[in-house]
């Protein structure tokens, strides 16, 4: 008897229209599904004609669901991981399960589609290239603050997930951790009717949540731009400016030499300069 597979697959995070065909299909053609919460994900089965049976796995019973659901796997039964929304494991169960089932040498297939966590970085113009996802911050005011503190000096974009409820508060502690001219992004109920996406100095965004009660609910993802580099790493102007011509005619590698022979500035300095830093 062949081993079965489990496909771990992403679900809308509001928007239906994000459901993709091949979700659809494996949803259809598994033996079962797991679920965070099977009330919730039967709405969406039922809207996608899926008649799969469901059954249970969230944060309180994965450890012991996971190890049966390896079982039948090894048994030669197909299944598929969702949760309530996004992509399973994106601050969402699956961990134990997926690593289970690794060890019991399952193979593990992901059906892609929707997280809240690309969709905004997708949108928000800030870099990409590198960001660091931080998932949920500590609920008390002290502990958030604290982690906030370990981040304020992180040159990557910072990404947060957050409960509506605390949206407030926590940019408060942003803007008093990081400053409030420090570049953020809202991006709150992303792919639904009402959704936001506020592209702004944390001062500024902390101000609008706070005067419009609406932008208070929903769900958000908040993006912070990375710190700006210490005060050594700054390139001074005149290298600045002359690896900026350069670089309008020339490869960069090659700008970053020249100007660093024109100028003796450091050469990686410049090439990081105009990888990164450059407008
Ligand atoms: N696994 C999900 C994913 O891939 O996005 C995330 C699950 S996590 C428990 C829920 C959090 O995701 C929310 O508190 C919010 O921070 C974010 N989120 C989910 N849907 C969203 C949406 N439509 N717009 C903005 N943020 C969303």
């Amino acid at each position: 008897m062949n081993a079965g597979t489990l496909y771990v697959v992403a679900t809308p995070i509001g928007n239906l229209g994000d459901m993709t065909p091949r979700a659809v299909e494996v949803l259809q053609r598994v033996a079962r599904i797991a679920a965070e919460d099977t009330r919730h994900s039967a709405g969406l089965l039922r809207h996608f004609g899926i008649h799969t049976p469901l059954f249970a796995l969230h944060e309180h019973n994965e450890r012991e669901v996971s190890a049966e659901v390896v079982r039948r796997l090894l048994a030669g039964e197909d299944i598929a991981l969702i949760s309530d929304a996004g992509t399973p494991l994106i601050s969402d169960p699956g961990f134990p399960l997926t690593r289970l089932a690794h060890e019991a040498g399952i193979r593990v297939v992901p059906v892609p589609g929707a997280s809240a966590l690309i969709a905004a970085l997708s949108a928000a113009g800030l870099p990409t290239d590198r960001f660091a996802f931080e998932g949920f911050l500590p609920p008390k005011s002290a502990a958030r603050r604290h982690v906030l503190e370990g981040l304020a000096g992180e040159r990557r974009t910072l990404a947060f997930y957050e409960a509506p409820h605390r949206l407030l508060e926590t940019l408060e502690d942003m803007a008093a951790v990081f400053g409030p001219e420090r570049l953020a992004v809202l991006a709150r109920e992303l792919t639904k009717t009402f959704e936001t996406l506020r592209r702004a100095p944390l001062g500024e965004l902390l101000e609008f949540v706070r005067a419009d009660s609406d932008q208070q609910r929903g769900e958000a993802v908040l993006l912070v731009h990375g710190a700006p580099p210490p005060a050594a790493d700054v390139l001074a102007d005149e290298p600045r400016r002359i690896a900026e011509l350069l670089a309008a005619e020339l490869p960069v590698k090659q700008a970053a030499a020249l100007a660093a022979k024109i100028t003796g500035a450091k050469k990686n300095q410049i090439y990081d300069y105009l990888v990164n830093e450059r407008q």
